[in-house]
């Protein structure tokens, strides 16, 4: 990789390696974009096959948190960090207080949160070294699970879909499956009960069903025929890459709407086929912005619930332009999404300095 030409091309403000061989910490802190706040973003542990592949998905997964927290109308910019190394056997405090202190070091231009192979108890440990960290435990002033909250704002996103579809946003009546009944996948059931819309669901977890079919009456189906299923809607909310060749003309639904992160295999090709196909998709890193939308309400002044699911309800609006910018550009959604995105940082740009929120015009993150 050219490094220099890449972080050029993507737009990067800075990329900081971090190294403490005495307790085994190899990491990256990408901070893509501080133009709308600080770069929030998730830190990921996994045991990576090359330093390149680390730094290919810091640089990937912090760009799309940019788009993700512009798409939502925060005033956070996009990060992320990853540690080489395995999370089953790696962990220990030194590790993560030691990233903490890099974290520390960067003074705000990037925020940590729970990802893929990390938890609240890792980001306790951050925050001994750091105040720039979320995602810790409610008893630490922070939000907890997000999960409920992510599902959520994925309901709010079925019902704009449902209303561009039809004219009116209720779901009852409606039928949705879902593919993965794990935290989000289960609230999001829960809520589509209770507003009377069928679900129909699967996971390759045999626990998971059957607690979403005692618990919630889901009709489970086989986990390879829930893309046949004849819906109104499908929801992923299980591994990405969902969407491919293979698998968008098996599709019997109106609209695909769920939480999973980066559905299309290949943004461009699949997100055009699902559009000339006539399915109309609520692209992923709009509609699961609720965890996003959550832990960003940890930030400046403690954390509160209602205030975060009423922001979390803007997921609705959102969508309707995303949906609007679709039909009068003659565009796919999922680009839609990023002219929504690209459009606030050109606005906020305009005004001339960083405009970051207030929580961090104080220097203090929390109370
Ligand atoms: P989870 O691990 O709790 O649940 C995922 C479920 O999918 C599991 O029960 C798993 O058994 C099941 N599954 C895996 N492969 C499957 C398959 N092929 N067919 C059927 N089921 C399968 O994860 P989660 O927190 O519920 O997240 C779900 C998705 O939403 C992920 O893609 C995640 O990145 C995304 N997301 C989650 C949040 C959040 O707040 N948790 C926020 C944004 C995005």
């Amino acid at each position: 990789m050219q490094l220099f030409d890449t972080v050029v091309e993507m737009g990067h403000e800075r990329v900081l390696l971090c190294s403490n061989p005495d307790v085994g910490l190899r990491a990256i802190i990408a901070v893509h974009s501080t133009v709308l706040g600080p770069g929030l973003g998730g830190l990921r542990m996994w045991p990576f096959k090359s330093d390149e592949e680390a730094l290919t998905d810091v640089l990937r997964l912090s760009r799309g948190m940019t788009y993700k927290a512009a798409a939502a109308g925060l005033n956070l910019g996009g990060g992320k960090a990853v540690i080489l190394g395995d999370s089953k056997k790696d962990k220990s405090e030194a590790l993560f207080r030691s990233f903490g202190r890099f974290v520390e070091s960067l003074n705000g231009h990037y925020i940590t949160a729970e990802d893929v192979g990390t938890d609240m108890e890792d980001m306790e440990l951050i925050l001994s070294e750091t105040r720039w960290v979320t995602g810790v435990s409610p008893a630490h002033g922070g939000s907890g699970d997000p999960s409920s909250v992510t599902a959520y704002g994925v309901l709010q996103g079925i019902k704009a879909a449902v209303r561009e579809r039809s004219g009116e946003p209720e779901v009852e009546g409606k039928s949705v499956a879902i593919q993965g009944l794990g935290s989000v996948g289960f609230y999001l059931a829960k809520y589509l009960r209770e507003e009377g819309a069928k679900v129909i669901g699967c996971d390759i977890d045999a626990e998971a069903t059957d607690r979403a079919a005692a618990e919630l009456g889901v009709e489970i189906v086989p986990p390879d025929d829930i893309l046949d299923v004849d819906c109104d809607i499908l929801a992923p909310c299980a591994l990405g890459a969902l969407f491919n060749e293979e698998t968008i003309p098996q599709l019997r639904c109106g609209i695909v709407a769920g939480a999973a992160n980066n559905q299309l295999a290949n943004a461009k090709r699949d997100g055009k086929e699902l559009h000339e196909r006539g399915i109309l998709y609520a692209p992923d890193f709009v509609i699961n912005a609720g965890g996003l939308i959550n832990v960003y309400n940890e930030l400046g002044g403690g954390y509160n619930r209602e205030r975060a699911l009423r922001m979390t309800r803007g997921i609705y609006l959102n969508l309707m332009r995303v949906f609007q910018i679709s039909k009068e550009e003659g565009i796919a959604t999922y680009l839609a999404a990023d002219r929504l995105a690209e459009e606030r940082i050109e606005t906020v740009k305009k005004l001339g300095s960083r405009h970051w929120g207030r929580f961090i015009q104080n220097g203090e993150p929390r109370r």
